[in-house]
This record gives structure tokens, sequence and C-alpha cells, in this order.
């Protein structure tokens, strides 16, 4: 889901994290690609130049904190800004209903999931909430949309009203009211007919059905596959009939973020539920957090801090393997790769990526080779000087029991460590051999 959107903005940060500090022409190109990432994925030009327009003001009024690139804090603000205009003010999270029967419109266009949509809320509210739920349609034109709405009810153990042929959408939502007052149910929900388009005659329709039972919540359904589309009709639903709140289906294909974006800031309405699926259990509350961080490919802050540390080890990776393509390979070299294998909680990912290593990224972990290990081995080479780190090759007995104590371990350990270096100084001499166009250059992909 928001697949583009968060493709888009994942290139436009990528760039980013990688440059150590961010001028203030850098934020303004940087929210430029954002803003063109957001129309693209369909929200609104005036939706997407007030969202940029906040984001600004609160990058520039605000301090870089230290342990953090300002790539990654204009992200943040990114991130924060985007939950903030999902989410909205003040609105509160469950349906309003109380006093029962509580009456619940949902609205629509034909296709949209109007009909699915109202059998999943009302066995969402049966079994979360352990609410008596009746569910009425009132599409008159189309029979087989009233049948739809009874089976679903059949399947899912909710009662549906009888149909009763020749009554008006009115008659219909008035007759539900009544059973529903009288069979004692907390909720009925009323399934209004849907056209192809907005016309008149069905938006009149809604209002008197409106105007008869005083709806506590006027939801509208709309596919969010649908984008721009989709906005216009919650602008129109809301100037005609007042809606209290979105239910955007069909979020499980790969449809664009926008159309969560702008509805909710065009309609000032809160997204309170997104469909994910056909099944009934396919309905789940809209977090903002959630989509937010959807929208942005990446599930939280703490993943894109953890992904611009990954460029920083990629880029160093990739220095050491210009040394290695000299056949350059000494102690400074074997330490930085025990760091970054301590950093990265394993052999497997460091040595993986150098060529010919991997066999011993495996042999390690098999003969047990943990975190303390690697500590060891990197207090071993602090331990030498740095006449002796630039070429092991002058490492004899006395030198060795020197460093093995001065590091608090014993010379076994020292052996095991240079034996381990003349491997992998070994294979990067191989390597080199091979040329640049070759193994090398495939291993760094
Ligand atoms: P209505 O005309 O608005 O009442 O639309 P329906 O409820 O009949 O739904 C039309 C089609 O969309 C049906 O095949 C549904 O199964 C499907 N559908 C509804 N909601 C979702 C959803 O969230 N995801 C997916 N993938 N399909 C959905």
């Amino acid at each position: 889901m928001f697949e583009s959107l968060s493709e888009r903005l994942g290139g436009v940060f990528d760039r980013l994290t990688k440059q150590g500090a961010l001028s203030a022409d850098d934020v303004k190109t940087a929210l430029r690609e954002v803003r063109v990432a957001l129309l693209e994925a369909d929200v609104s030009l005036p939706v997407a130049r007030d969202f940029i327009k906040a984001v600004e003001a609160k990058a520039t009024g605000s301090a870089v904190t230290k342990s953090i690139t300002p790539g990654q804090q204009v992200v943040k603000i990114v991130h924060d800004a985007l939950i903030d205009m999902l989410r909205g003010e003040g609105e509160a999270d469950a349906l309003k209903i109380d006093n029962p029967p509580a009456p619940i419109l949902m609205v629509g266009l034909q296709g949209s999931g109007k009909t699915t949509t109202t059998a999943k809320l009302a066995k969402r509210l049966k079994e979360k909430q352990g609410k008596r739920v009746l569910m009425a349609s009132l599409d008159i034109y189309r029979p087989a949309a009233m049948e739809q709405l009874a089976i679903l009810g059949t399947q899912i153990g909710i009662d549906t009203l009888p149909i009763v042929k020749g009554e008006s959408a009115v008659q219909i939502a008035k007759r539900a009211k009544q059973q529903a007052t009288l069979g004692g149910y907390d909720v009925y929900m009323l399934d209004t007919a849907g056209r192809l388009h907005i016309d008149e005659v069905l938006m009149s329709e809604v209002q008197q059905v409106r105007d008869a039972v005083s709806p506590r919540e006027t939801l509208l359904v709309v596919d969010g596959l649908t984008g721009q589309v989709a906005v216009d009709v919650a602008q129109e639903f809301e100037d005609k009939v007042g809606i209290s709140g979105v239910v955007l289906t069909r979020m499980d294909g790969d449809g664009r973020g926008g159309a969560a974006l702008s509805m909710r800031a065009v309609t000032g309405k809160p997204i309170r539920f997104v469909g994910l699926g056909e099944k009934m259990d396919a309905l789940e509350t809209f977090e903002a957090e959630r989509i937010a961080g959807r929208i942005l490919g990446m599930g939280d802050i703490v993943a894109l801090v953890e992904k611009a540390q990954e460029t920083l080890e990629r880029e160093q990776a990739e220095r050491m393997a210009k040394r290695f393509q000299k056949g350059l390979f000494n102690m400074n070299d074997m330490r930085q790769q025990l760091e970054q294998m301590l950093k990265m909680g394993g052999m497997q990912g460091v040595m993986g990526m150098m060529p010919g290593m991997s066999k011993y990224a495996k042999q390690a972990e098999a003969a047990g080779m943990d975190d303390l290990l690697l500590r060891h081995q990197i207090a071993l080479i602090n331990s030498m000087t740095k006449k002796e780190r630039a070429n092991p090759a002058l490492l004899q007995a006395s030198r060795k029991k020197r460093i093995a104590a001065g590091a608090g371990l014993d010379v076994q350990e020292l052996n095991r460590l240079l034996k381990m270096h003349r491997q992998m100084a070994d294979t990067m001499k191989k390597v080199s051999k091979m040329g640049k166009g070759g193994m090398l250059k495939q291993a760094m992909r």
C-alpha cells in the first residue's frame, strides 16, 4: 500500500541522509521533492501546498538534535506533520452509538465497497463492543444489492430488516428505526443506494433519509484506489449530506496514499476505518501513525535512522573494498571489519558482503564466535603499536606476549586472530587479481 509515494519519498530521503549536514537550501530542495511526490501520489495541489508550508515552518524553527543528522530531522518533521494532518484535531475515535437504537448511515458511490463495509462494521460492533446490530438495505434500485446484504448478514450472524417490495428508501429507513426500537437493538445501519456518479436524485434521497432518522454517524465509504475522484466525492457528500467520518476501502491494493491525506484535509472529517480486503474481518481502525509510516515507507523514525546507518556502513565498506582492490589489508582494516561486525550484531552481515568471506562467516558462527570474541580481538589489535598494525608480519614471539598481556588475554587468542587475518588477506589478494570489473564489484551490489 502507498508504494508509489513511499518510493518517491524514499529516494529523496536517501539523498538527504547521505549528506553530512543540511543547509536551508537543502531543506527547500527536499521539500520541493516531497511536494512533487505528494502531487504524483494524487494529493490535491492546495493540500500538498498547505502540508509543505506546515513542514517548512516547523523545520525552520526547530533546532537540529545532536544525535541525528539534519536529514533525519527533516524526515521526522515530515513524518510528524503527516500524522498531524491525517489525525486532525480533537476528533473522538469511537463511533457515537450510545442511546440505543443509534442509527448509522452508510453513504457512497456504487462499487465503493459500501455494502461489504456495512457488514464488516456490524460484525466488528458485535464482536468488539457486544452490540446488537440490525442492518437494512435502502437500495430500491438494485434488488441484488438488498439480497447481498441479507446473505452477508446470515454469514456473520447479524440480523437484516426483512425485504418488502415497493417501499421507498425513506419508508425502509423508518421501518428499520421502528424494528430496531421494538427489537431492542443497540445500533441500526442503513446501507443507502449508490450511483456510479454523484447525481441530484441520489443526494436528495440521502438527505430525506438523513432527515427521517437523524443518524448519529454518517460514514462515507470511498474506494481508496480512486485518488482525486475519491476526494471530490467526499467533498460533495460533505457539502450536501454532511458526513461524520470516512471509511477508505481497498487499502490492501497498491493504492496511492494521497487519497487519505487529501480526504482528511479537504473534508476535515476523520478517516475512521480502512478496508483491507474482501473478507468480513478485513476492516481496521484508522491509525495515523501507521499510515504516515506507510506513506513514508518507513515504519518509524527508528527504522529510518537504521537506514541512514546502513548507508554509512555501505560507504565504509566501499572505501575498504577499494583498499582490497589494491591488495591492502592490515590490522587497521581488520579492526574496522571487527567493529562493524559488532555493530551489526554478527559475523554474517559484513563478512557476507566481502568477497569470498561468507564461508568464514559461517565457520565463525559455527565455532560460536560471539560478541565477546569480537571484543577480545579488537582489544588485541588495540594493544598493538601503530607499526605492528600496519605490518602484522612484525609480530614475533616477544611482541605477541606483550600484546596479549596488554589486552589481558593469552597468546593463543592472538594466534587465532592472526590466522584469521592471514586467511582474509589471502582472499583479498586473490580477489584483487580478478580485476576491477570482477567479483569484487558484484559483491558490492
Ligand atoms: P457497493 O456497491 O458500494 O455496495 O460495493 P460492494 O460492497 O458490493 O463491494 C464491491 C466489491 O468490492 C466487492 O467485490 C467487495 O468484495 C470488494 N471490496 C469491498 N471492500 C474491499 C476492500 O477493502 N478490499 C478489497 N480488496 N475489496 C473490497
